[in-house]
């Protein structure tokens, strides 16, 4: 088993290390609590990052990319995840939020859709969530009914992020033709299409601000279906298993951050006459976080691995996700407790991680959910208790 990275890619990440340094972090400050950054910031960053070559580093290449596969694009959304400015956090000045489902674009939806969003050129947004519930989407309500050529769709999604900015929008509806459920199936709808609107904003514990997205009446043609008709769970679960994958980089890249910023505290706090870090439940605080962060970062490149080799990761994204977002919260826990009074204060992004971490058990589906998927598959006796799968 051999745990080295390739060169060229330990120079991709301590490149973007260095991006995030010289040219994120100077804005934290300003745009921590903000759902977005201002468009000319990002479209300055965002040119900066095509000048210096990371931009969409990690879509394939044959979409246009830099295709440097699941495994490279976990090491490097550490460091992306190690800044606070939430609209980083959606990774989009160094690469678009995109997923997997416009890869199964039709050669004429990638250049109207595929293509635009890996150029920077235009952004989308993933609507799955309804109002009677996110974690069972088999409850969904809204509805494409087919006439003719055209489809005509009613119903309305909530939480969804980036539905402002988006261009256009990857809807999840159930289809009906000739008054048969013909399952759920994707479809791609422009901004300004009639009928279609934004509803409220929500605000949360988090600077994240998602949507609710309204639909009365929407005609689109049948060609704006994506993937097939009818295949719009397999869709989804691709989305939401990369998503999922996503989450544990992000969370390690964070938890790293809060732990350096407890230890240098440790070090450098007197209580009577020495340093917190000599004090036992101190350092039993580190050491946790420490073996905590190691296990996670292990599980995601394993899963990532996995990704990679063209392998079912359904459940290790789940056991990722999982692991990996609630480790976040308990050593960003810590590390506010090693800080006593001033780990509250909004002088340290601790208070703000604390919030996001929070907000990161429900996202891409509740702690719970990635339970469930992993209780069904260890019950089922369907697979092997033992999941690494190192032989291929
Ligand atoms: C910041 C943010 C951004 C988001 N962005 C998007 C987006 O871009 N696109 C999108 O489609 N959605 C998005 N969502 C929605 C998100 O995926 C859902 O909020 C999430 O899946 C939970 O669904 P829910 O809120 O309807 O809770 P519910 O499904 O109502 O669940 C409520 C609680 O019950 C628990 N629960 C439910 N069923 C069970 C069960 N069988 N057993 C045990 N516990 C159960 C859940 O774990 C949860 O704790 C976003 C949400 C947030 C907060």
């Amino acid at each position: 088993m051999n745990f080295a990275f390739e060169p060229e890619l330990l120079m991709l990440r301590d490149s973007v290390r260095r991006f995030v340094q010289e040219e994120l972090m100077p804005l934290e400050a300003q745009y921590a609590n903000e759902p977005d950054i201002p468009d000319d910031i990002r479209a300055r960053l965002q040119a900066r990052a095509q000048e210096l070559g990371f931009w969409a580093f990690d879509l394939p290449e044959e979409h246009g990319g830099g295709g440097i596969g699941y495994l490279g694009m976990c090491l490097v959304f550490e460091e992306l995840g190690k800044c606070n400015a939430p609209s980083f956090r959606a990774q989009t000045v160094l690469t678009p939020y995109l997923g997997p489902v416009l890869f199964h674009c039709t050669p004429a939806q990638k250049q109207k859709y595929l293509y635009p969003v890996v150029k920077g050129e235009k952004r989308t947004c993933f609507a799955l969530t309804e109002p009677n519930g996110g974690s069972d989407p088999s409850g969904m309500r809204t509805r494409a009914v087919r006439e003719g050529d055209h489809y005509r769709i009613n119903g309305s999604k909530i939480f969804i992020t980036s539905a402002d900015k988006a261009d256009f929008v990857q809807l999840f509806a159930r289809t009906v033709e000739d008054g048969q459920d013909r399952g759920v199936s994707c479809f791609l709808i422009d901004k300004g299409t009639p009928g279609l609107r934004l509803g409220q904003s929500f605000e949360l514990m988090s600077p994240d601000r998602p949507w609710e997205l309204v639909f009365e009446d929407v005609v689109v043609p049948s060609a704006q279906l994506v993937g097939g008709n009818g295949k719009g769970w397999e869709l989804a679960r691709e989305f939401l298993d990369v998503g999922r994958l996503i989450h544990g980089p992000k969370s390690i890249g964070r938890a790293e951050r809060a732990l350096q910023l407890a230890v240098d505290h440790a070090n450098q706090r007197t209580t009577f006459g020495q340093p917190l870090a000599k004090r036992q439940a101190i350092q039993w605080m580190i050491a946790d976080s420490a073996t905590e962060l190691n296990a996670a970062r292990l599980m995601v490149y394993h899963a990532a691995w996995k990704a990679d080799q063209g392998m079912d990761f359904h459940v290790e994204a789940a056991q990722v996700k999982l692991y990996a977002d609630e480790m976040y919260m308990r050593v960003v826990d810590r590390a506010i407790q090693i800080h006593g009074g001033i780990g509250l204060s909004r002088e340290l992004p601790l208070e703000l991680m604390y919030r996001d971490a929070r907000s990161r058990l429900i996202t891409e589906g509740s702690s719970e959910m990635q339970r469930m998927i992993i209780a069904s598959d260890t019950l089922s006796g369907r697979s092997s208790l033992n999941r690494l799968n190192l032989e291929g």
